[in-house]
């Protein structure tokens, strides 16, 4: 008996840590707040990078980021308000929209510029970078593109809506991005007040809670109720669920979770490959002109 429960109770999961974004600026001078990739998180393996950003100043975002390159990983820009206009140097070319999701396979090597499409007005939303393993690195670049029409809403009995952007929940629901070398889940779960969500996740992959709006009760190690506030990301324990419930008052969170690669990692600005030799090629490739 007591084995037994104690298994069911180390399958949930719960905060392991509470991780607070760090206020910086990139690209031409967009403020944003760095919650992976940062001292307190510098990743969550294959999550290398988690970017917030959130302003209706012009000002914080209107610089956008100029043509820049990538290499080794993909980026996954999820946009809640705004518009985001998005050139490759394939000719590719596209505007993210309120609702919408890029998820671009850098792969071997891409350049492109990810510039506002809108002067005044909300720009929110956030970017993720998601390794890629050594093997498929220099693959081809590739996209998985998205509007919100295209992205399905799970709708719960409880009344909580499940947006899902990659991967599958529990109940069947199939989001348009799929990614088999990292099985990434990405949910985005607007909780009414007074709810409960939980999920079934691989017991092994590792996982985040962050909190866009509202704040959600979970538990943390010592079983105990955590309230975690807006803006907040939650590391979440290995195990089988992860639950969140709100109080009295409404709640948006983020749920993400994808497979461990367990390789070495080595970063050099844009270029995220496994050995510093590999870094200093892709600057050399880059320069030279070879993406
Ligand atoms: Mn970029």
């Amino acid at each position: 008996m007591h084995n037994s429960a104690q298994q069911i109770q180390t399958s949930r999961r719960k905060v392991a840590r509470v991780v607070k974004g760090m206020p910086t600026s990139d690209g031409a001078g967009v403020r944003l707040t760095r919650v992976i990739a940062q001292p307190a998180l510098p990743m969550l393996d294959p999550f290398l990078l988690l970017d917030a950003f959130r302003s209706d100043q012009p000002g914080d975002y209107i610089a956008g980021f100029p043509p820049h390159p990538h290499r080794g990983f993909e980026t996954v820009t999820y946009l809640l308000a705004g518009r985001m206009r998005h050139r490759d140097s394939t000719g590719r070319e596209g505007v993210i929209e309120s609702g919408g999701v890029q998820w671009m396979t850098a792969g071997r090597g891409i350049v492109h510029s990810e510039m506002p499409e809108q002067e005044h007005g909300l720009l929110e939303g956030f970017q993720l970078w998601v390794n890629l393993p050594a093997d498929n690195k220099m693959d081809a670049p590739g996209y998985q593109e998205y509007p919100a029409a295209q992205i399905p809403v799970e709708q719960r009995d409880s009344g909580v809506s499940v947006h899902v952007i990659a991967g599958e929940t529990s109940q069947g629901t199939r989001g348009p991005v799929a990614q088999p070398l990292t099985e990434p889940l990405y949910l985005d779960v607007e909780l009414p007040a007074n709810t409960a969500f939980s999920e079934t996740l691989p017991r092994d992959h590792n996982a985040f809670i962050y909190v866009i709006d509202g704040e959600v009760d979970m538990h943390d190690m010592d079983d105990s109720e955590q309230l975690l506030g807006r803006d907040s990301l939650a590391v979440l324990s290995h195990g089988d669920e992860v639950a969140v419930a709100t109080r009295d008052r409404a709640a948006r969170v983020l749920l993400v979770a994808g497979k461990p690669l367990n390789e070495p990692v080595a970063r050099g600005g844009p270029f995220v490959m496994n050995t510093k030799a590999q870094i200093r090629e892709a600057y050399e490739d880059y320069e030279a002109g070879r993406f």
